[in-house]
């Protein structure tokens, strides 16, 4: 038989109200959030379950042999749905009344082809009818999909990145508040219910118009500013004690990988945490930013033969200013308290003597840029990379790195290969190098206390009589330190005029 490339079904618009819309591959903050932004426009929508262990077996008998393990996870996952739901409704239930959005584009690793192993899957399912939609990560408006029950448009794409920015921000403040919070399972409760909030604010975004009008609004109303305000007061009811010096590792890796929270990773997040560290989580804004970046070299590379190039590389860094100041906009009205986005082209400047920009795939030069950014603005104690089983883009990376810690000795680097049946070899990897940045942070920590002449008993005299230090929300200046417990003493030793 012929091969014939995936297509699917129509998608009517009268469908609307009985199709389900399934998605997933980010957190369940982030797809609250999106889930709201797509009730927002009528449509009926649901994230998958998160990824478990299982997953990873289910894909495994379904596509080929050498993929990736993000590709089998995510395949696996839909597939564990759909089984489930065939086995409670039967099959024509399931083609009839769900569909799956996921994002797409063309390029030299698996994530171009994902769409092709869900149909191979789908295949060996029985259930090639079911429909697939793929959300082109470099088109903003798409259009009505086969059919039009599905319009990619401005008004859905805007809604979903602002989703993005917003749980990346919500993961911020998480991470960096966890790890200090007196009362256990604080930061917890406020997150889930900072997140339901925020999911009404999505579904309730009150836009009208169509394509640069809802886009305007956007990037113009307070909207989002505003919820986000209301956010941070939720923040500031828990209560933190910054006097505990943790190691601070920064996750970086392939896109699917370091984003998942869960059995994908070996929660090694939630991991790392219980192990007294700290952790400084990837940003999506940040793979947006790249995608800009990405698309500013390909037309500087035009130049020489396009003149028009030139005018085109000009407002693409226009939108890159606008998308940055929109992250930064939407940071302030947290108190400027999650981490600002690396500057791309200092990432790019970083990792050129390793590895060059134009080496597409994964995450590219980012990974080598990210962890020197790290290492050179003392952001972290230690990279932990997240690095997929069968990742071509991400073994070119941690071979780069080899000749970044030969010139690097002290920075402090675990890569981690992940390929879902290797946990205890993988943490217990992880754990000899954290074992070193615990050190360090110790270290910097008593070096701070003997340089300030400050006590750690001397600065909880001084937080009762200023009981704003001890709130979530306060924000700790960073003094050129990587933890977040010698940067405070610093700034409390400032305050008190004692340097
Ligand atoms: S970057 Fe690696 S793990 Fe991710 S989709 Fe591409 S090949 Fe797979």
């Amino acid at each position: 038989m012929h091969y014939t490339a995936y297509r699917p079904r129509p998608f009517r618009k009268e469908e609307r109200e009985k199709v389900t819309i399934l998605f997933g591959g980010l957190t369940w903050k982030h797809e609250r959030l999106v889930q709201g932004a797509l009730h927002n426009l009528n449509y009926k929508a649901e994230p998958l379950p998160n990824v478990s262990r299982t997953d990873l077996d289910v894909g495994k008998e379904l596509i080929d042999v050498g993929a990736c393990c993000p590709t089998i996870f995510t395949t696996g996952n839909l597939i564990s749905f759909l089984k489930s739901k065939v086995q409670d409704h039967g099959r024509d239930y399931v083609v009839d009344r769900y569909a799956f959005l996921t994002a797409g584009a063309c390029g030299p690793c698996r994530f171009g082809q994902y769409h092709e192993s869900y149909t191979m899957a789908l295949d060996g399912l029985g259930l090639r009818d079911f429909r697939l939609f793929l959300l082109d990560q470099n088109q903003l408006d798409q259009g009505p999909a086969n059919g039009g029950g599905l319009e990619i448009n401005l008004p859905f794409t805007a809604g979903i990145i602002w989703a993005i920015l917003c749980g990346d921000l919500l993961t911020d403040l998480e991470y960096m508040t966890r790890p200090y919070e007196v009362h256990p399972g604080e930061t917890e409760r406020v997150l889930r219910d900072s997140v339901e909030y925020l999911y009404e604010v999505f579904r309730d975004r009150p836009i009208k118009g169509k394509k640069w009008r809802v886009l305007a609004w956007h990037l113009l109303s307070d909207y989002f500013t505003g919820a986000l305000r209301r956010v941070k007061k939720m923040w500031e009811a828990i209560e933190v004690d910054r006097l505990q010096p943790k190691p601070k590792v920064k996750i970086t890796g392939e896109f699917w990988l370091q984003t998942h929270e869960g059995d994908g990773n070996y929660n090694i997040k939630r991991w790392l945490e219980q192990e007294g560290a700290e952790i400084i989580p990837p940003p999506i804004a940040v793979w947006l930013d790249y995608l800009l970046r990405s698309n500013i070299q390909k037309l500087e590379d035009k130049r020489v033969i396009d003149k028009r190039a030139g005018r085109k590389v000009a407002l693409v860094r226009t939108l890159q200013r606008v998308y940055r100041g929109t992250y930064n906009r939407l940071r302030r009205a947290l108190g400027n308290l999650p981490y600002e986005l690396p500057d791309q082209d200092e990432l790019r400047r970083l990792a050129a003597p390793y590895f060059h920009n134009r080496l597409a795939g994964g995450e590219g030069d980012m990974l080598v840029g990210k962890a020197l950014y790290a290492y050179h603005h003392k952001k972290a104690h230690m990279i932990c990379e997240l690095s997929p089983y069968s990742c071509m883009p991400n073994t070119m990376s941690i071979g780069a790195m080899a000749n970044v810690l030969g010139q690097y000795p002290d920075l402090l680097y675990a890569p981690i290969e992940i390929k879902g049946d290797a946990e205890v070899h993988a943490l217990s990897r992880c754990q000899m190098i954290l074992t070193e940045a615990k050190r360090r942070a110790q270290q910097e920590f008593d070096e701070a206390l003997m340089k300030t002449g400050l006590t750690v008993e001397a600065i909880r005299r001084y937080e009762e009589r200023h009981p704003e230090l001890r709130m979530a929300t306060y924000r700790v200046p960073h003094r050129g330190f990587a933890g977040t417990a010698t940067n405070y003493v610093l700034h409390i030793a400032e305050r008190m005029g004692k340097i």
